[in-house]
């Protein structure tokens, strides 16, 4: 059984006398810093000199250089972009910290595939929130909480896991529940939802779409009746609340007898699709994927331009377009 921390496991006075700097002022960084003074912990925000740097003071943070905040702190949570933080770790947070000082990721990617290796005498622990930065806060203001995957990497003080556990109560995600994991599972998952999971739920959207639009149907009203009514988002989130098997029940009689009486038509499919998934998951745990992509850095602003550039002349992009307008939908309302 996986261990699953609460609140009441959760002790934030650990963190009394203690400085936390947060490193970055992003889509984290602001949530968790703004949950962090909320719930009564000393916070500093370590920052480039740039928006984010203005929004932090604009919230009342006193704002340092990162290497100054660094120096000045016994937690540090890097909430950075994962591609500059080696870097960024190497020549601003590293040299300022010191024996027993905390640092903290929110993602274990760096860690897990060995482009940081932190010093031996800090405390490292895992707090990733399973939830957006908006989503971090707006949680936090409602009372709700939010999950994350957490996990002590490295424990020279002995209080590693009470102080992970402070930050965890301190961000919102105790009220919500923290799995305990390794870096590298942590990693592995995210990714693994990216390149596996995400895509190939893509592909079966894809083929839906090309399929129905090839028999003729409209594709505006093949895009709304997919997905673009909201209805689908709608049902995953009673898949949510309900799960999966018990959500059929908000379904006709009709539609749970088709999907029971089709749905095993596609199991067939299986194998296929878990031949491919296992070669994805196997690339991203043996560090092929992250080796791949330290290496593609340098080109990856080319590929993205590419990629946007072809992507917004696919049929599939003007029929989303047309479909989105004339139904009003999203930015497309005004
Ligand atoms: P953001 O892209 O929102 O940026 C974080 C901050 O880092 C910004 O203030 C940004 O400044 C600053 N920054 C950018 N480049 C540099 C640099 N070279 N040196 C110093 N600071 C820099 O990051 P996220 O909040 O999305 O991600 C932070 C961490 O949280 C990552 O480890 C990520 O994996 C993890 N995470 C993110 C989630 C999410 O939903 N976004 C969910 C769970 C975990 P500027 O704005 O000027 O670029």
């Amino acid at each position: 059984m996986a261990t699953i921390y609460h609140d009441a496991d959760a002790d934030l006075t650990v963190l009394s006398g203690e400085t936390v700097a947060v490193l970055g002022y992003g889509n984290q960084g602001r949530s968790q810093a703004l949950n962090l003074r909320d719930s009564g912990v000393d916070v500093v925000v370590g920052n480039i000199r740039d928006p984010a740097h203005e929004a932090a003071q604009a919230d009342d943070f006193t704002v340092l250089p990162i290497a100054d905040a660094c120096a000045l702190a016994s937690v540090v949570m890097l909430l950075i972009p994962d591609e500059v933080m080696p870097e960024v770790y190497t020549a601003q947070v590293a040299p300022h910290l010191g024996a027993g000082d905390l640092i903290s990721f929110a993602s274990g990617y760096n860690v897990a595939f060995g482009m940081i290796e932190p010093a031996a005498d800090l405390d490292v622990v895992l707090v990733a929130p399973r939830m957006i930065g908006v989503g971090v806060r707006d949680a936090y203001v409602d009372s709700r909480g939010f999950p994350a995957f957490v996990g002590v990497h490295q424990d020279p003080t002995g209080n590693a896991c009470a102080r992970m556990l402070a930050l965890c109560k301190g961000i919102g995600a105790t009220r919500g529940g923290c799995i305990e994991m390794s870096m590298h599972d942590e990693a592995s998952l995210d990714l693994f939802t990216e390149q596996g999971f995400g895509p190939a739920w893509g592909r079966v959207m894809m083929s839906a779409v090309e399929l129905l639009v090839g028999a003729g149907y409209p594709p505006e009203a093949v895009l709304v009746e997919l997905y673009l009514s909201g209805e689908l988002a709608y049902s995953l989130e009673k898949i949510r609340e309900v799960g999966m098997t018990r959500q059929m029940d908000f379904h006709s009689h009709t539609s749970q007898y088709g999907s029971i009486t089709r749905g095993a038509r596609y199991l067939g499919l299986d194998a296929a699709l878990k031949e491919k998934m296992g070669a994805v998951l196997e690339e991203i745990r043996s560090g092929a994927f992250a080796k791949e992509w330290s290496e593609q850095q340098e080109q990856a602003a080319a590929l993205f331009e590419k990629i946007r550039a072809v992507r917004d002349e696919l049929p599939f992009t003007k029929w989303e377009s047309a479909a989105r307008k004339a139904f009003r939908i999203g930015d497309a309302a005004e």
